[in-house]
C-alpha cells in the first residue's frame, strides 16, 4: 500500500465515511482511518450513528411503538390481539441485524469507491502526516495533501452517577438491556433521554426523567415544547424539571438516586439508571501540539464556516466542531469539505439544518424559533394548524400536535417551521426545502397538497400565517 494520499480522513462515522465516498467520487486518492473493530478484529464503520446511535435507537423506538400500538390502540380499530408480550432478545436481535446490514453496506460502499481502509487509531502530526497505531501497537505514517478530522463524540459522564455498564448505563448500555426494567431512571430530559425513556416506557417501565434545567426542551420552539410536555405526561413519562441529580448509590440490582428538586433533597429507587446528559467531542490525543490544530476549552476543534481548521490543508467535521451534534449535519459538512478540497467553493446553509426527536409523536424544527425571533427583534408573523383538524390524522388516530410556520412580516419569507405530531420529521423536511429555495408562505399557500395527507397541516399553517386557514376559524391577526 502506498502511504501517500490526496485525502486522509480520521473516523468513519456519518461525517467521515460520507466525506470519503465524496472525495473518491471526485477522483481523489482517499484513505479512511478507523479505530473501532469487532470481536473478530475487523473494522467497524458507521461510527456512533450506525452502531450505537441513530439507527439502533430508531430500531428500538419502532419496535416499542408497534408494541404500544398493539397493546393500547389496536382495540379502537376493532383488532383484538389478546395479551401482548415482548421478547426483548428477539427485539435486540432485529436491531443488531439492521446495524450489521448498514455497517456492512458502508464497508461495501468504501470498497466500491476505491477508498483505502486503514485500521487503527489515527493522530494528526505536523505537516499533514497521520500516524496510525494498530491494536498490536505497531505504527505507520500516512502523508496527505489534505487531512479531515472526523472522530466524533462520546457520552458525557458525571461524578454523581458513574456508569458501571450494569445498573447505571450510558446511551450505549440503554440500547442493550436484556429485560424491561420495572423502574427506570433517566438523567437528562434532552433528545437522547426522551427517546430512550420512551422505548422502555412503552414496553412497561415506570420512567422518571430528571432534568436540571427549569425549561423543558429549551432549544425547540416554546409552543412545541409545551405541547410535548403535555403529550409525554399523558403517555406516563414522569419528567421532573429543576431536578438536579447529586448522587447515586448502587446496591445489588438497584440504585438509589439523590436529587435536589426546587431546593429540596429527595431520593428515588430504580432498577436501571440511564445517564443521558449530553456528548463531548472525541479530540483527546487526536493531534499533536505542532499540528497547528486548536480546540476550545470543551474540546471542539476551531473551524471556520467551511470546516477549515487553523492548520492549512486540515479540516474538521461532524460532532467535533461547533453546531448541533447531528448525523446529517456532519455528513453534509463532509460533502462540503470534499467539494472544497476539489476546488468548488460550496457552502452549507447552517440555518436550514433540521432537528428531530423521534418520540411518538415526532417533534421537529428548522430555522428560527419564535423565542429567537423575539429576542433578535425580528418582525415576524406566525401561523399554526392542529392535526386534530386534519382528516388523515383523524383517520389514523394521531390527533396530538400541530404545525407552526414563522415568516418575515415584511417579505413573507419563511424563517422557521416547527411541528409536533404524525410525520413531523418529514413535514419539517418539506419546510427545509421551502427555506432552501427562499420560499414564502404565499408560495406554500398557492401550492397543491395531496388530500388526505398529513402535509395538509403545512398548507393550512401557511394559510394561518395570514389568518386565512380554511379548515379552522382564524384568530384575528395582529
Ligand atoms: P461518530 O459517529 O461518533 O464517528 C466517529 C468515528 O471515528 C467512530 O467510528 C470512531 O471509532 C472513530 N474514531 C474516533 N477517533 C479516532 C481515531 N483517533 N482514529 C481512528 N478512528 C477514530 N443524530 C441524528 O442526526 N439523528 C438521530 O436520530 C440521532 N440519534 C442518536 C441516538 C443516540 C442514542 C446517540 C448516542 C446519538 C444520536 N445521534 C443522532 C447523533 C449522531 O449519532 C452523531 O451526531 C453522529 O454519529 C456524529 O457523526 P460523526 O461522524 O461526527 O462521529
Ligand atoms: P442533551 O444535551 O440534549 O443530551 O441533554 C442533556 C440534559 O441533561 C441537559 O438538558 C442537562 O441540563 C441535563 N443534565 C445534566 N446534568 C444533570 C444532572 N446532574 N441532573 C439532571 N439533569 C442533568
Amino acid at each position: 500500500m502506498s502511504d501517500s494520499f490526496d485525502v486522509v480522513i480520521i473516523g468513519s462515522g456519518p461525517a467521515g465515511y460520507v466525506c470519503a465516498i465524496k472525495c473518491a467520487q471526485l477522483g481523489m486518492n482517499t484513505a479512511i482511518v478507523e479505530t473501532w473493530s469487532d470481536t473478530k478484529g475487523k473494522p467497524v464503520f458507521g461510527g456512533t450513528c450506525l452502531n450505537v446511535g441513530c439507527i439502533p435507537s430508531k430500531a428500538l423506538l419502532d419496535s416499542s411503538h408497534k408494541f404500544a400500538e398493539a397493546s393500547d390502540h389496536f382495540a379502537a380499530h376493532g383488532i383484538g390481539v389478546g395479551e401482548t408480550s415482548i421478547d426483548v432478545a428477539a427485539m435486540m436481535k432485529r436491531k443488531s441485524k439492521i446495524v450489521t446490514q448498514l455497517t456492512g453496506g458502508v464497508s461495501s460502499l468504501l470498497q466500491h469507491n476505491g477508498v483505502t481502509v486503514v485500521q487503527g487509531t489515527g493522530k494528526l502530526m505536523a505537516a499533514r502526516q497521520v500516524e496510525v497505531t494498530s491494536a498490536d501497537g505497531s505504527k505507520q505514517v500516512l502523508s496527505a495533501e489534505n487531512v479531515v478530522l472526523a472522530s466524533g463524540s462520546e457520552p458525557v459522564t458525571i461524578p454523581p452517577a458513574p456508569t458501571d455498564d450494569k445498573v447505571i448505563v450510558d446511551s450505549t448500555g440503554a440500547l442493550t438491556f436484556d429485560a424491561v426494567p420495572e423502574r427506570l431512571g433517566v438523567i437528562g430530559a434532552g433528545v437522547i433521554g426522551l427517546e430512550l425513556g420512551s422505548v422502555w416506557g412503552r414496553l412497561g417501565s415506570d420512567v422518571v426523567l430528571f432534568e436540571a434545567l427549569d425549561t423543558f426542551l429549551p432549544m425547540m420552539d416554546a409552543q412545541v415544547s409545551k405541547e410535548a410536555a403535555k403529550v409525554f405526561k399523558k403517555q406516563g413519562l414522569n419528567i421532573r424539571l429543576n431536578a438536579l441529580v447529586t448522587g447515586t448509590d448502587v446496591k445489588g440490582d438497584a440504585v438509589t438516586v439523590t436529587y435536589t428538586e426546587k431546593g429540596e433533597t429527595k431520593t428515588a429507587e430504580f432498577d436501571r439508571l440511564i445517564v443521558a446528559v449530553g456528548r463531548r467531542p472525541r479530540t483527546k490525543d487526536l493531534f499533536s501540539t505542532d499540528s497547528g490544530v486548536t480546540t476550545d476549552e470543551r474540546g471542539f476543534v476551531f473551524v471556520n464556516d467551511y470546516c477549515a481548521t487553523e492548520a492549512p490543508g486540515v479540516w474538521a467535521i461532524g460532532d467535533i466542531v461547533r453546531g448541533p451534534m447531528l448525523a446529517h449535519k456532519g455528513s453534509e459538512e463532509g460533502v462540503m469539505v470534499a467539494e472544497r478540497i476539489h476546488g468548488k467553493p460550496v457552502q452549507l446553509n447552517y440555518d436550514c439544518v433540521p432537528s428531530i426527536i423521534y418520540t411518538h409523536p415526532e417533534i421537529a424544527g428548522v430555522g428560527k424559533t419564535e423565542q429567537e425571533l423575539k429576542a433578535e427583534g425580528i418582525d415576524y408573523k406566525a401561523g399554526s394548524f392542529p392535526f386534530a383538524a386534519i382528516g388523515r390524522a383523524l383517520a389514523s388516530g394521531e390527533t396530538d400536535g400541530f404545525v407552526k410556520i414563522l415568516a418575515d412580516a415584511k417579505t413573507d419569507r419563511v424563517l422557521g417551521a416547527h411541528a409536533i405530531g404524525p410525520s413531523a420529521a418529514d413535514l419539517v423536511q418539506q419546510m427545509v426545502i421551502t427555506m432552501e429555495f427562499g420560499g414564502s408562505t404565499e408560495d406554500l399557500q398557492l401550492m397543491v397538497f395531496g388530500h388526505p395527507t398529513m402535509s395538509e397541516a403545512v398548507h393550512e399553517a401557511a394559510l394561518a400565517v395570514d389568518g386565512m386557514a380554511i379548515h379552522m376559524p382564524n384568530r384575528k391577526k395582529r
